[in-house]
C-alpha cells in the first residue's frame, strides 16, 4: 500500500533521507525506531506531502505522492489532489493539536462535515462510537484542557479516525505523556493494530514495537539499516548499529 523508491531529503545540506526503499502491506503495521535525528519523523511527512521530497518517488495505493508526471517532468500536485491525499491518511502528532475552543465531540465530527461534507446527525454518531472505542464516552462535551495528555490523544486519534483513513501514521504519538498515560494510548493503538488498521508508528516505545508491529524498521543517519520482523530485530539482529541502539534503549 505504501512504497518509497529512493526517497532523497534535504534540509539545506543535510541529507535526512538518503535513499529510503520503505514499504508497507495494507493491514500492516510497521514501526520505525532509530535514534534522535535518523530522519525518522521525517519519513512520516514525506509520506503525505508535509514534506516536499527532493528525490526518488513516494506511491500510496499505486498512486504518486505529491507530484504527477507532465510531459516526462514531475510536477508538483494541484492542492486539491494533496488535500484529497491528506484526507485519507490519519497523521496523529506527538502533541495532539486539538481546537482548544472544541469539545471532544466537536474535535472529531469538524473534518467529516467541513471536508467530506457528511450530514452531521450520521457524522455524531459516528464520533460517539469512536469516543466509546478510544474509552471515552464519558468525556464528549469535555474541552481538552479538562482532559489528561493521555485523553487528548485518544480524542485526536479518534478524530484521525473520523475521516475513515486508510492508513494512520503515529510520529511519537506518546513523547509528549507522562508515563503513566502512556499505556492508555499504547493500548488504543494495539487494538487498531489487531483489528488490521494499516498503520505505521514512529515510536521511543520498545515493548510496543516487539509486541505490536508485524514489521520493524530501523534508521540511523538517514538510511533504513535493517528491517523485519520483531523477533528478528529484537532477537537476532544482524547489524552492529542496530545491536547498538538497542542495546542503550532496552
Ligand atoms: P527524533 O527521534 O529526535 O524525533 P527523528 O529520527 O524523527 O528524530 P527527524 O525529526 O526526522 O529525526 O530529523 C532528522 C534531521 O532533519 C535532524 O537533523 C533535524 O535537525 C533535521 N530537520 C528536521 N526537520 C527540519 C526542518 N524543518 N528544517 C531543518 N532541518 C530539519
Amino acid at each position: 500500500m505504501v512504497r518509497t523508491e529512493q526517497l532523497v531529503k534535504r534540509f539545506g545540506d543535510n541529507i535526512v533521507l538518503n535513499g529510503i526503499d520503505f514499504h508497507v502491506k495494507r493491514g500492516q503495521a510497521v514501526v520505525v525506531i532509530g535514534p534522535s535525528g535518523s530522519g525518522k519523523t521525517t519519513l512520516l511527512r514525506c509520506l503525505n506531502h508535509l514534506e516536499k521530497i527532493d528525490d526518488g518517488r513516494i506511491y500510496i495505493d499505486g498512486q504518486l505522492v505529491g507530484y504527477r508526471e507532465e510531459k516526462g517532468r514531475l510536477v508538483e500536485d494541484s492542492e486539491a489532489n494533496i488535500a484529497r491525499l491528506r484526507s485519507q491518511i490519519g497523521f496523529v502528532f506527538q502533541r495532539f493539536n486539538l481546537f482548544a475552543h472544541k469539545t471532544a465531540l466537536e474535535n472529531i465530527i469538524e473534518a467529516p462535515i467541513h471536508v467530506l461534507r457528511q450530514p452531521k446527525d450520521q457524522v455524531v454518531e459516528r464520533a460517539r462510537v469512536l469516543l466509546d472505542k478510544v474509552g471515552l464516552a464519558d468525556k464528549e462535551d469535555a474541552y481538552p484542557h479538562r482532559l489528561s495528555g493521555g485523553q487528548q490523544q485518544r480524542v485526536a486519534i479518534a478524530r484521525a479516525l473520523a475521516m475513515n483513513p486508510k492508513l494512520m501514521l503515529f510520529d511519537e504519538a506518546t513523547s509528549a505523556l507522562d508515563p503513566e498515560l502512556v499505556g492508555e494510548v499504547l493500548k488504543v493503538m494495539r487494538q487498531l493494530a489487531e483489528e488490521g488498521m494499516t498503520m505505521v508508528a514512529v515510536t521511543h516505545e520498545m515493548g510496543f514495537a516487539r509486541d505490536v508491529a508485524d514489521h520493524v524498521v530501523f534508521m540511523d543517519k538517514a538510511q533504513i539499516v535493517e528491517q523485519g520482523p520483531p523477533e528478528q530485530i529484537f532477537g537476532e539482529c544482524e547489524n552492529e548499529r542496530t545491536r547498538n541502539f538497542l542495546s542503550r534503549v532496552l
